[in-house]
């Protein structure tokens, strides 16, 4: 699988240690939506000498650098992802914290519509969506 994050670090001239890397590698691979600490947690398995702190350097540093997305989905934490070369938006099961992401043509033009009839040319959006599901199959009993 290729690092596509270390691949857009060298681009962008960012001088990659390894530890960067390793945390580069952690992000590449991820296809959900990791906070800080559970980044972290992934990235100690590889390498222990790790810190937390250099978890957050780093990120701070590649989300600086337009490499990662960070979000926001309502618990406080952040959260980070590669940035997409196609844009897409989030839906959020409240009740699993599961995160589905999801792309809606009518939703784009008509935030398009919204901001030209407001006077203004749109540069981007943020739209996350919180639902439970529909269908309840594993009621927790007690939980
Ligand atoms: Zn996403």
């Amino acid at each position: 699988m290729p690092d596509t994050i270390e691949k857009r670090c060298l681009e962008k001239g960012l001088k990659m240690t390894e530890q960067r890397k390793v945390i580069a590698r952690v992000l590449s691979v991820a296809t959900d939506h990791p906070d800080v600490e559970e980044l972290y947690r992934r990235a100690v398995a590889i390498d222990s000498g790790i810190s937390i702190a250099t978890i957050y350097r780093t990120v701070r540093l590649f989300e600086e650098s337009g490499i990662l997305d960070r979000h926001d989905f309502g618990d406080g934490r952040a959260r980070y992802e590669e940035t997409p070369d196609e844009h897409h938006d989030h839906l959020i099961d409240m009740r699993s914290g599961d995160v589905i992401e999801f792309q809606d043509p009518a939703i784009e033009a008509l935030q398009q519509k919204i901001a030209e009839r407001l006077g203004y040319r749109l540069a981007g959006h943020r739209l996350e969506l919180y639902g439970t599901p529909l269908e309840d199959k594993d009621k927790a009993e007690g939980d």
